[in-house]
């Protein structure tokens, strides 16, 4: 019996799940239970192939209904529908602000951006730390600590700390920069002192710089100041997973499976386009900067794809080097969007005083929330 367990606790986790109901065989070694042991012992020994399956998908392996041609159009046309899809989605809540019912200031405003903001949290939690977790756990990592201690999770931890104190340096430092042109302008200060006075609120619309009253200004300036450092965190979050599933459909040489992945990539790219652009919008960005990370977070896929195409017939996404890449990058990007999402996103709205005053608005919100991570955990099944 114990050169059953021993056999047994050399394949690893399988050991942990037989050696378990094993051990009382030790105490009692009745009849029924070497019944019991041989009927565990069969089990055992049936599921080894599946995990030698396991061990054979290591090595790279052609797709079953490889057709390069046919793939590489089909390639093609998803680089040009998630371009459009992700400038559309990231498009959406800038050009609200044309609408009255879009304004910033509007509930409906409040609710889009609920909704976003459930659309990164459910990219962390459902897309990307699963993601993370399978890969620096994939049994294909023979070598190293890798099998010994769940990583992912220590890493996505690492990640959400250092979030909290960038975000906590980045704000202190602009807020301080901002406190000392203002003193410098001193009592001379003038409305129109935000478009010249220093470099960071060339921006400022004209509704905060032109406000009455100074401790308004401020308060309008640091929650700006704020709203760019979370929109560009943001960004750095997304497009880790952006460009790894870009390569993934790049990589592939079969038509039946780039096609599932080239609808589902462009709602991807869609929704997150949204859940950025919303954060964008409240930055109020110059035209040129809102411009330019719209147009970075559109490219990030799409450039994934070209990488793919590009690397297609040496890539082989259970090598050790690409596992440990993907999963330690995607891990992090995991922990900087939780964080994100919940405490720069939600926690901001839904503790404000409008919100916190107002049971309707909370259910709306409550509802656009669900929503967001309803879709863009469905999305999961695909990619
Ligand atoms: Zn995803």
């Amino acid at each position: 019996m114990p050169i059953l367990v021993y056999v047994l606790r050399i394949r690893g986790e399988l050991a942990l799940f037989v050696a378990i109901p094993l051990s009382p065989l030790n105490l009692n070694m009745a009849a029924a239970d070497l019944k019991l042991a041989a009927c565990l012992c069969l089990l055992a020994v049936a599921s080894l192939p599946m995990l030698a399956i396991a061990e054979c998908e290591c090595t790279a392996s052609g797709d079953e209904d490889s057709d390069k041609g046919r793939a590489l159009t089909l390639k093609i046309i998803a680089i040009f529908s998630i371009l459009v899809a992700s400038s559309v989605g990231c498009a959406i809540p800038s050009l609200g602000r044309r609408f009255p019912a879009l304004r910033p200031e509007s509930d409906l405003f409040i609710a889009v951006k609920a909704f976003a903001a459930g659309v990164i949290l459910a990219t962390a939690f459902v897309h990307i730390l699963p993601d993370a977790f399978e890969k620096l756990g994939s049994p294909c990592l023979v070598d190293g600590p890798w099998q010994k201690f769940p990583f992912a999770g220590l890493v996505a931890m690492l990640a959400a700390i250092a979030t909290l104190v960038v975000d906590t340096i980045a704000t202190g430092y602009f807020q301080r920069a901002h406190a000392k042109s203002a003193a410098a302008v001193g009592d001379l200060e003038t409305p129109d002192h935000a478009h010249h006075g220093h470099g960071h609120s060339h921006g400022m619309p004209a509704l905060i710089a032109s406000s009455s009253s100074t401790s308004n200004t401020d308060e309008g300036a640091k929650l700006i100041i704020r709203h760019r450092v979370i929109s560009q965190v943001l960004e750095l979050g997304i497009i880790v997973h952006s460009v790894i599933i870009g390569i993934s459909l790049g990589a592939s040489e079969s038509p039946s499976t780039i096609r599932p992945l080239l609808a589902a990539l462009t709602f991807h790219q869609f929704f997150e386009g949204i859940g950025l652009g919303g954060c964008i919008v409240q930055a109020r960005f110059r035209l040129r900067s809102v411009v330019t990370m719209a147009l970075f977070f559109s490219l990030t896929t799409p450039i994934g794809v070209a990488i793919g195409i590009g690397i297609s017939s040496a890539y082989n996404e259970n090598s050790p080097s690409a596992l440990i890449t993907e999963g330690v990058l995607t891990a992090a990007a995991a922990g900087i969007l939780n964080y994100m999402a919940l405490v720069d996103l939600l926690a901001e709205d839904f503790m404000n005083p409008r919100v916190q005053n107002n049971w309707k608005l909370q259910v709306i919100l409550s509802v656009a929330l669900l929503l967001g991570t309803a879709l863009m955990s469905m999305l999961a099944i695909w990619a």
